[in-house]
């Protein structure tokens, strides 16, 4: 079973990837949590402006509608005490204008009963003129109550402008109605002063009276909005349940811009104001910060998830290749540990660094057991420089390949033969030789059999003799070295006599135990190493003798006519001696002053006619002359 890590397969990349993209995903989570906060910060801090304006501004409010219940307080007093007789109105007529001295008082009125103008601060001729239609004066008619009424904005009818009034019932003694006591404040007034307070292009600062009716406003110095009745909207619906001043985020019914405000209701007058910034204004600069910044961190988080994304795609190719890799080992592996075959790799010092399992089979060794060993330890003695030499040639450079045979130690059997094929092997970084491949194979079985075709090959199979290919390749080699040697070469050529009639007489196979018999006497007759005996046909055989001169020659050729005498086996056929004989055929050559080897054959051939013609059972050396015999009965 092969697990995934053995493949090379981790799961490295899909961390990387997870961790790139918690990286990134922090933060922007970060970022954008921070920008929040920030936006909310700024929200805060306009809100805190908002309520401080609002405190402000009700203070303001409630400062003027003191002022002007002071003035209309202390003027009706007045009236109920000296009457609105024409006296007390004339002397009030010129008091009047000076009361009028700050900027706050628009213009101060006194009606009587039927709603006629009985004075006034104004430079008007107001004898005509009647406000019995008014809204404030009629809530007077109707009702006793002696306090302050703050009315809804109306347009002046002496000057034409927006005004908001402040006005009181005169009673007579008896406490009937008497007439009513007005004192106008210019909208403008607090428009004008709302002005001065910086609340952003799209801020503004209203005042409104607890009936929702907006009694003045910033910025709205066409009067547009002013007397607008709000009582609708959800600041006044839900009046009862909201708190005398609080923080208040609302869509503006006016001019549609979302705002955040703070509004105020007076502790003392039904009034209420409301500053308010845009919401836009507010956050605009942070918007602008937030957006560069946000570029930034995008700008950031890009180029982590950019260098994450190569960072894997590497990690994935480094895997994939891996597992490759991984594949091709176990194939090789599989392929060097199956294999019958010893694979070893061998590393620059020799040493053994890899060794297959059937180094079992081949040397009787285990792997551990040959593992950092000397590759050259079990090599025959007399192979080793050979071996030496040849992994030398590959690590120089010199061969890219090696094979050779070579004799090699066996735990149980001894010595095997053994091929080998040896490469070398390149560093896969830089490319320079770091070891030698060899594969080995036990080669024992085919030497043997090597060793016996070549055997067979050179040798006759009747007598165990060299056979002729095997003694004309020695004679060309003998004549060559002694011609370089300047040394004498000789040869005999032996033939037995009336052989034809031994095997008509005894029979073939006693003729092949005759040529034996004398194949054994040539081998041990031919001892010296570089003397060889064969058979060179038939019942012929030679006998080659190295630095042989015509003396020695002879002594041999008589001694193997001598021994075969001395066996005395007999041949009926063959008189005088009627036992096996053979005639023998010598000669010697200076292979220095002659022009090749078949001469010396030549001569041999001719000595051993001679030999023959005159009368067999003896030795004629070439150049000998050999009286011719007597005619034998
Ligand atoms: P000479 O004395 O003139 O040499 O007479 P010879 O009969 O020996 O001469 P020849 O060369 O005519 O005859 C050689 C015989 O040797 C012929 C052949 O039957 C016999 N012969 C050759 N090889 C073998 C062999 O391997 N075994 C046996 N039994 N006989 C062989
Ligand atoms: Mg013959
Ligand atoms: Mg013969």
């Amino acid at each position: 079973m092969v697990t995934s890590r053995e493949l090379g397969k981790t799961h490295l990349p899909l961390w990387a990837a997870g961790f790139v993209a918690l990286i990134c995903v922090t933060i922007l989570g970060m970022s954008a949590w921070r920008e929040w906060e920030a936006r909310n910060s700024e929200l805060r801090n306009a809100e805190i402006d908002v309520a401080n304006l609002a405190h402000s501004l009700i203070q303001h409010a409630d400062d003027t509608f003191e002022l002007a219940d002071t003035i209309l307080v202390g003027l009706v007093h007045r009236l109920e005490l000296d009457g609105l007789g024409p006296d007390t109105i004339a002397k009030l007529q010129t008091y009047l204008p000076t009361r009028k001295s700050s900027d706050r008082i628009r213009g101060i009125f006194v009606y009587d009963a039927t709603g006629r103008w009985l004075a006034t601060t104004e430079h008007v001729d107001f004898s005509g003129l009647n406000n019995s239609d008014r809204e404030y004066f009629q809530q007077h008619r109707a009702s006793p109550d002696k306090g302050t009424l703050i009315g809804r904005p109306v347009k002046s009818r002496s000057g034409g402008q927006w005004i908001i009034t402040a006005s009181r019932r005169i009673n007579h003694p008896d406490g009937s109605f008497a007439g009513v006591a007005l004192l106008t404040i210019d909208v403008t007034y607090f428009s004008n002063f709302y002005e001065r307070f910086d609340l952003g292009p799209n801020g503004s600062a209203s005042l409104l009276n607890n009936a929702g009716i907006l009694l003045a406003r910033t910025g709205d110095k066409s009067d547009a909005f002013v007397g607008r009745d709000l009582s609708n909207t959800p600041l006044f619906r839900d009046r009862g349940s909201r708190p005398e001043a609080a923080v208040y985020y609302f869509k503006s019914p006016l001019d549609g811009v979302q705002r955040l405000s703070y509004y105020q209701r007076s502790s003392r007058y039904p009034l209420m104001v409301l500053a308010s910034k845009s919401q836009d204004d507010v956050l605009t600069p942070w918007r602008r910060a937030a957006g560069a910044r946000m570029v930034f961190v995008l700008g950031l988080v890009l180029l982590i998830a950019v260098i994450g994304f190569y960072l894997v795609r590497q990690l994935l190719e480094r895997q994939r290749t891996a597992q490759v890799l991984v594949a091709k080992e176990a194939n090789f592996r599989l392929l060097a540990e199956q294999s019958s075959d010893m694979v070893t790799r061998i590393g620059l010092d020799n040493r053994l660094l890899y060794v297959s399992p059937s180094c079992v089979r081949i040397t009787g060794w285990s792997a551990d057991e040959l593992l950092d060993t000397s590759a050259l330890a079990g090599i025959h003695p007399d192979d080793v420089e050979r071996v030496e030499q040849a992994i030398a040639a590959l690590k120089n450079g010199e061969a890219e390949e090696a094979r050779f045979i070579y004799r090699q130690r066996h735990r149980d059997k001894g010595e095997i033969w053994a091929e080998a094929a040896l490469h070398v092997t390149l560093a896969s970084d830089s490319g320079e030789i770091d070891g030698v491949v060899a594969v080995m194979r036990d080669m024992t079985e085919q030497k043997d059999l090597q060793d016996k075709l070549a055997s067979l090959a050179t040798t006759d199979g009747l007598t165990g003799l060299a056979n002729r290919r095997a003694f004309d390749e020695r004679l060309a080699d003998e004549w060559a070295r002694a011609r370089r040697d300047g040394t004498q070469l000789s040869l005999l050529l032996i033939d037995v006599d009336h052989f034809k009639k031994f095997n008509d007489h005894y029979g073939h196979l006693a003729g092949d135990a005759c040529l034996r018999a004398l194949g054994r006497i040539l081998s041990a007759t031919a001892r010296r190493p570089a003397d060889l005996a064969a058979r060179y046909g038939g019942e012929e055989f030679a006998v080659l003798l190295a630095n042989t001169g015509p003396d020695g020659c002879a002594e041999v050729g008589e001694g193997i006519r001598q021994a075969l005498h001395d066996l005395a086996m007999l041949h009926a056929q063959n008189p005088p001696s009627r036992l096996v004989t053979v005639s023998v055929g010598a000669a010697t050559s200076l292979p220095s002053q002659a022009p090749d080897s078949n001469t010396l054959v030549a001569a041999a051939d001719r000595a051993l006619y001679a030999a023959k013609d005159s009368g067999r059972d003896r030795l004629v050396m070439s150049g000998q002359v050999v009286p011719w015999p007597a005619k034998s009965a």
